[in-house]
């Protein structure tokens, strides 16, 4: 479930659409965002989170944590 981004930061750059996994990273309105329901925090997949390590901002694609972590 649980990573999001943070929309005052975002630079709209599109880099981790593709990269997610699960498709879980769409564009909406003047950001991108991240669907709760789809995203598995890269497990399975990947060591780590695609869309954080590939994003040039820091602190943009970060744990929302009020939501439970995602367990497989
Ligand atoms: S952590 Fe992985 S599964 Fe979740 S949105 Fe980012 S790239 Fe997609
Ligand atoms: S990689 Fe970061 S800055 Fe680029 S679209 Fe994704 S969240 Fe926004």
């Amino acid at each position: 479930m649980p990573y999001k981004i943070v929309a005052s930061q975002c630079t709209n750059c599109t880099a981790c659409e593709a990269l997610c996994p699960n498709q879980a990273i769409s564009e909406k309105g003047n950001t991108f965002v991240i669907d709760p329901d789809l995203c598995t925090e890269c497990v399975g997949h990947f060591d780590d989170p695609q869309c954080v390590a590939i994003c040039p901002i820091d602190n943009t694609c970060v744990i929302d944590s009020t939501l439970p972590r995602y367990a497989a």
